[in-house]
């Protein structure tokens, strides 16, 4: 891992900058692009532009680690009512949240059961509900919680990190259940006793875990992978392996954060592939802004010095 890939993962987690960071006008416009806006208005409109062209929608409220009850019951209010609003506006939409957000830290039987209330409603609103994979120490909690929320409902998926060591096993266990997979390469900083520390390696990782979750096994027991990346080396490889397999195409979706990759994502859905763009929104965007330039340092220098003089 590059020196500022860990430099800016380490300052992700940073509540000085953050409060600073946030006040600071030329970096909410760098943030803008990566989100259409703060508001669930702002995501709705990106959505319905982006339904137009054919890609399907992911929704995210930013904001993770609450530290009160009260906040992960307002956070499952929200989500109500977007996958309702969504439904209305007629989007093609899903939601996806991080355990931290519905009290994972606070009382894990209150996230289990905000968990539920979102799987519920998605089911009466034909739409789904994804679970963010945050750092490694959520990974056992969040699949307790994957685990137990699939064997009430099918309407449910899980993100997998290609740079952990475990995947490899922990998607062993999960194929039997015919499980919704994002397998995505991972945003956190981790150490090496239990993730790849070359990106060599959890590129090639990706790719096996992604050709593991497209056999016929996990194909026969009803698995969904979403092949989350910007990767189009990587994402090309799955393709080919796709097309030479004849996997069917009720098997796997294409997923990419909006604002990145911009061509690759109309690329494919003139091609006819099935892809969904997760849209961010909300107030508390830093940590996750953090970890989008953490992923391209190059450009970052220039943000850093205006977040420092305040411009
Ligand atoms: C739909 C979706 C959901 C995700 N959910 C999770 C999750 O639950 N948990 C988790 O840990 N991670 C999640 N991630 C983030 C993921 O782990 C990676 O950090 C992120 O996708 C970057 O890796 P990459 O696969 O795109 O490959 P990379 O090798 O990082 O990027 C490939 C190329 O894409 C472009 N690119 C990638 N990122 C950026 C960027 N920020 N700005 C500009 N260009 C960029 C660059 O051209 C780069 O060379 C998610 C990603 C997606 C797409």
């Amino acid at each position: 891992m590059s020196v500022a890939r860990k430099f800016l993962l380490a300052m992700s987690t940073n509540a000085w900058l953050r409060e600073r960071a946030t006040r600071t006008a030329f970096v909410h416009r760098s943030v803008s692009a990566f989100m259409p806006g703060e508001r669930l208005e702002d995501a709705m409109a990106a959505s319905a532009a982006q339904q137009q062209l054919g890609i399907g929608t992911i929704f995210t409220k930013l904001g993770e680690n609450l530290t009160r009850v009260e906040d992960a019951e307002e956070v499952t209010r929200h989500y109500l009512d977007v996958m309702d609003r969504a439904q209305t506006a007629g989007l093609r939409a899903q939601i996806s949240v991080k355990p931290t957000q519905l009290g994972l830290d606070l009382d894990n039987e209150c996230c289990y059961w905000n968990l539920q209330r979102l799987v519920d409603r998605a089911a009466e609103r034909n739409t789904f509900v994804w679970i963010d994979m945050e750092s490694s120490p959520y990974v056992d909690p969040t699949l307790d919680l994957f685990r137990r929320t699939r064997t009430r409902s099918p309407l449910v998926g899980i993100a997998l990190q290609a740079y952990l060591v475990r995947t490899a096993q922990d998607i062993e266990t999960l194929i039997p259940l015919g499980s919704a997979i994002r397998l995505v390469k991972g945003a956190y900083l981790e150490p090496t006793s239990v993730a790849y520390p070359k990106k060599a390696d959890v590129d090639e990782n990706f790719y096996k875990l992604g050709v593991r979750l497209l056999a016929k096994d996990a194909q026969q027991a009803g698995c969904l992978l979403h092949i989350a990346t910007h990767d189009i080396a990587l994402a090309d490889r799955l393709s080919a392996f796709i097309t030479e397999q004849n996997v069917p195409p009720s098997s796997y979706e294409f997923a990419m954060l909006y604002g990145i990759q911009r061509g690759q994502q109309l690329r494919l859905a003139r091609a006819g592939q099935r892809l969904r763009v997760l849209i961010s929104y909300g107030e508390y965007w830093f940590p996750w802004y953090m970890r989008r330039l953490a992923e391209r340092p190059a450009n970052v220098g220039f943000v850093l010095k205006n977040m420092v003089s305040g411009g």
